[in-house]
């Protein structure tokens, strides 16, 4: 079996790139994902932030085109996104000890935001008590972006699969990639499957399983990519008071993100499950604490009732807290190390690997994440 581009993870990057490649006119386009569409970090409880707000400086011009694309993503893939145009915060409890954090580095971070596209206001004590009746007096102010919002990944990553099926691409699930094959003078040609079967790429094979990626490029090219596997804990908490958090909302110095789902509280960003031989697991101490952290600022939320709590959808994280975007061998592009903020970027930045691979195009946009900083 052969194609033109093979992509391994069907994830929301390989289906978006799959989209893309198919909607440029690709004709000849596989995904391979090992378990089936969306069963890595781009599905399960909840929903994810669309965010730019205190993203990696280097992030924010693709994060100012994201935020053209998501309003209307749902019409242009004809299928559910669930976006949701929110606003987002991140509280501040100044002055902080290390010097990148705290109310005296507020107003720059907002202004290189503006600067970048991405408008943001700063929030003192009382319009933050205006918004978040309640809420803990040490937060002291907040930057809010208005931009920011929350999506359904489940959702728009089908979508994404949806509409790349109809553009043509093949997308084959329960197809694991066991190893790449290589020609003898480096160039990446295929992939041979869990099963023993050869896939055949005529030009190119995208590698987007996120931490999956990093075994099948050490075997095929010696490399190590600097990314490791992270088990974001997510969880879904019930109150019987109303939560009033109206927004996305982030904290900038404890490891806090919430987004409400009807009247129940998403709560991520906190302690990670534990990697077990048999697989990832909630450890109650660790929920308890990110949910002590919860109540800390909301401290009004006092009966939170645990409705579900998953730490299943395994994330990679890189060395620098960016993805790593680019080639690794002739015929081989690789996208991985998302860091827990691969989502928003993700219609943005998979429009722009397919550009690159059909066209020959690379973009500026994605030379801060190339490979070869690292070298
Ligand atoms: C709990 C949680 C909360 C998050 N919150 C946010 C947020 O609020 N905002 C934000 O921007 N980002 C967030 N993220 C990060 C974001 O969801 C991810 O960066 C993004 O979904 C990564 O997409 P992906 O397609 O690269 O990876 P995945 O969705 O993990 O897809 C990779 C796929 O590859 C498959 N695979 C792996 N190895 C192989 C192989 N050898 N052969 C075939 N298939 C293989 C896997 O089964 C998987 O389906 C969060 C992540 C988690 C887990």
């Amino acid at each position: 079996m052969g194609f033109d581009f093979v992509i391994v993870g069907g994830g929301v990057y390989g289906m978006a790139t799959a989209y893309h490649l198919a909607r440029l006119g690709a004709e000849s386009v596989a995904v391979l994902e090992r378990d089936e569409p969306a069963a890595g970090a781009s599905g399960g409880l909840g929903q994810r932030g669309v965010r730019a707000n205190r993203r990696d400086l280097r992030e924010l011009p693709l994060m100012r085109e994201a935020n053209r694309v998501w309003p209307t993503l749902h019409e242009e893939l004809g299928g559910e996104t669930g976006y949701a145009r929110t606003g987002g915060t991140y509280l501040i409890e100044g002055p902080a000890s290390t010097g990148f954090k705290g109310i005296d580095a507020a107003e720059t971070y907002a202004r290189m935001q503006t600067a970048q596209g991405v408008p943001t206001e700063l929030w003192d004590r009382e319009r933050v008590r205006s918004v978040y009746p309640g809420i803990s007096d040490d937060v002291q102010g907040a930057s809010f972006v208005p931009t920011d919002g929350v999506a359904s990944h489940e959702r728009t990553t089908l979508s994404y699969a949806g509409a790349a099926r109809r553009l043509g691409a093949q997308i084959l699930h329960g197809t694991g990639a066991a190893s790449l094959l290589t020609a003898s003078d480096g160039r990446v040609t295929g992939v041979l499957t869990d099963g023993g079967d050869t896939i055949t790429a005529r030009r190119e094979v995208i590698l987007l399983a996120n931490g999956g990626a990093r075994q099948l490029v050490a075997d095929a090219t010696g490399v190590e990519l600097p990314i490791w596997t992270i088990y974001p804990l997510a969880s879904q908490l019930r109150t019987s008071t109303a939560a009033r958090i109206p927004m996305l909302t982030g904290h900038e110095t404890r490891p806090l993100s919430v987004k409400t789902l009807g009247n129940d509280v998403m709560l991520s960003g906190g302690w990670r499950g534990r990697a077990t031989p048999n697989g990832p697991e909630v450890v109650a101490e660790r929920l308890e604490g990110n949910i002590a952290v919860l109540q800390r600022i909301f401290p009004y939320l006092h009966d939170l009732e645990v409705v579900a709590a998953d730490a299943s959808r395994a994330e990679s994280a890189s060395v620098d807290q960016i993805p790593i975007i680019g080639r690794y061998a002739p015929h081989l592009f690789v996208a991985a190390g998302w860091s827990g903020h691969g989502w928003a970027i993700a219609p943005v930045v998979s429009r722009l690997i397919a550009e690159d691979v059909l066209l020959g195009s690379p973009s500026p946009l994605l030379a801060p994440f190339s490979p070869q900083r690292f070298r």
